[in-house]
């Protein structure tokens, strides 16, 4: 491709209201453009990139025997009724109707549609196993779309459902899948993790996600430092301290800490740690009426543990403000369990503690010295926090160590869900109807380019790794448009590449030289030449890769050898 023709859309201001990086250097590197919130446009230099991570995910799926089928984005609502899905979904799904009155969605998920078609066109334990996939437009309508195509609401995706006559079937699929997974996201050569996703369950399977790690990423990731356990923060357990409580120590005292209302304010106004004092949260119960949630000081709250506790709602909902005042009588920041009248959980490790701080449940007062049994009602305790680096790892081997992790993948155990809300079934060898056992898998397709970017970067620009590089080499003549011989050289060194199915980039613009440089840099092409009059006289052109510090002189003998080396995968587009 030569640049005069391609128009590279590089700006050279941060535009304002990127927040992260790759969202910044995907405006700046001109590959995508917004519209509407959550609403992007590809470029050319973006869509070259999207179409390598489509590629090699296509090319993995055949592999694995999925076969390619597209389905529509508009989507009728008889098929969500049957699923019960209509009424669940939230307000993700955008609900419209046509022309007819007819009311139909914009596939946030394609699971109906594609249990829909099975149920017409299989009918037999013979025709199975099937694994059906595309890479297809969704719509969700995000409440907070946010850092470009990382979390956008038109967005593309990788979506394969398998269907088995049984369990077992089913998780060979999974197995499949699991496995063609790691096999596509080791050809793009981003450091990745796949990590449990099901309730905690060591060693369970039913669900994996595949995180590309990245400083920047939503997810927390906990790992153990020696064993296998790999899994979402959200569903890891917080293990019970271990060891004898310490005995109480000194009376309780009650101490006055006006406008003292978080724990950082108390801790440091009291002169204690936070892990001295109480964290007292008040959610809404099912029931219309309150429920406390004590943990300690220095840790967070885990929405699921909590959301799964009996009487807590579901989603997890902190009460109003108001609401505490008429029942327990005072503000939020002074609550404490020391004659709490509402029902109360409290964590393993506040269970832990002794002469600990915690509110009084009178307003700008707190209580030190305050222990369990002595003080205030045993704790029973339960597990409601995250788990927090160094903690001792479920699986007994090692501490937890946290990392951050975008997620751009997800297998998962359906069952018979849909297949039967459905009504989809097929005969088995006995000649029986039988619901089949159904597993779907996603890829974030645009996410991923966002990924790479978050975790392949300095402060020039993209780097690019080679797989999903839209360009793999730049040649940056000097003085194209003034030098016979060095147009000459270009051209030809040029069409050479082209010839061997190099995907290269010639920068014939007319522009200086550092505005060439820092547009390749910028747009993250990995192998750069230089090709100058004061080289070519002496037989050399100049060479640098994306990330090496200084780019080196080299005779033009090496050229052969660098162009072999960057001959693209035969599935690369050349133009
Ligand atoms: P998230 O927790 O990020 O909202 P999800 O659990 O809703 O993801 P799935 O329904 O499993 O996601 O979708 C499969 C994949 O699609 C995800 O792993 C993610 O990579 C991608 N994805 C989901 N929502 C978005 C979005 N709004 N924008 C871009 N990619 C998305
Ligand atoms: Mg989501």
């Amino acid at each position: 491709m030569r640049a005069s023709r391609y128009h590279l859309f590089t700006l050279k201001e941060n535009p304002v209201d990127a927040e992260i990086i790759s969202h910044q250097l995907m405006l700046r590197s001109g590959m995508i453009r917004r519209h509407a919130a959550g609403i992007y446009s590809w470029l050319p230099l973006g869509l070259r990139v999207l179409r390598k991570v489509e590629q090699i995910i296509r090319e993995e799926m055949d592999r694995a025997g999925a076969l390619e089928l597209l389905m529509p984005s508009f989507q009728p609502a008889e098929l969500w009724q049957e699923s019960g899905r209509w009424d669940q979904f939230g307000p993700e799904l955008l609900r419209l109707t046509d022309r007819h009155n007819r009311d139909a969605c914009i596939g946030p998920t394609h699971e109906e549609i594609v249990t829909d078609i099975f149920r017409r066109e299989v009918n037999s334990y013979r025709q199975l196993p099937l694994n059906f996939y595309q890479i297809q437009t969704k719509f969700r309508d995000e409440i907070r779309p946010r850092f470009g195509v990382m979390r956008s609401r038109e967005f593309i995706m990788k979506d394969a459902y398998s269907f088995d006559i049984d369990k077992d079937g089913m998780q060979h699929s999974y197995d499949v899948m699991d496995q063609a997974y790691i096999a596509i996201f080791d050809r793009f050569g981003l450091e990745y993790r796949a990590v449990n996703a099901d309730s905690g369950a060591i060693g369970g399977s039913t669900s994996q996600e595949f995180h590309v790690l990245a400083d920047s990423g939503e997810d927390a990731i906990a790992f153990s430092s020696e064993g296998q356990f790999a899994a979402n923060i959200e569903t890891v357990e917080a293990l019970p301290p271990t060891g004898e409580r310490a005995a109480p120590g000194a009376t309780m005292q009650s101490v006055d800490t006006p406008g003292m209302h978080s724990i950082e304010a108390l801790a440091s106004g009291l002169k204690v740690a936070p892990q001295k004092c109480l964290k007292t949260l008040i959610v809404d119960a099912d029931d219309d009426g309150l429920i406390a949630l004590i943990l300690r000081g220095d840790h967070e709250l885990n929405t699921l543990k909590a959301e799964r506790l009996d009487g807590v709602a579901s989603p997890l909902r902190m009460a109003q403000r108001d609401k505490i005042k008429q029942v327990l009588g005072n503000d939020i920041g002074s609550i404490g369990p020391v004659g709490l009248t509402i029902k109360r959980y409290v964590d393993h490790s506040a269970a832990a503690m002794s002469d600990f701080v915690c509110g009084a449940n009178q307003d700008d007062k707190h209580l030190q010295n305050v222990n369990w049994g002595r003080d205030c009602d045993e704790a029973v305790s339960v597990d409601l926090r995250n788990i927090i680096d160094g903690d001792p790892s479920p699986d007994g081997k090692g501490q937890l160590r946290i990392l951050r992790g975008i997620e751009v993948g997800h297998i998962f155990q359906l069952g018979q869900k849909y297949s039967e809300s459905m009504q989809s079934s097929v005969l088995d060898m006995q000649g029986k109807t039988v619901a089949p056992f159904m597993g779907c898998y996603g890829i974030g397709v645009t996410r991923i380019v966002a990924a790479a970017i978050e975790q392949n970067h300095d402060d020039r620009g993209i780097i690019w790794p080679a797989a999903l590089a839209p360009f793999m080499l730049a040649i940056c003549p000097i003085n194209y448009h003034k030098s016979a011989a060095v147009k000459e050289a270009a051209d030809d060194l040029y069409q050479r590449c082209r010839a061997q199915g190099v995907n290269v980039l010639l920068d014939d613009r007319a522009l200086r030289p550092g505005v060439m440089f820092s547009d390749m840099d910028l747009i993250g092409v990995p192998h750069r030449i230089v090709l100058s009059d004061r080289g070519l006289g002496a037989q050399q052109f100049e060479y640098k890769g994306r990330s090496d510090q200084d780019a080196q002189d080299m005779p033009f003998d090496n050229l052969t050898s660098l162009i072999d080396k960057l001959v693209c995968d035969p599935c690369d587009t050349v133009s």
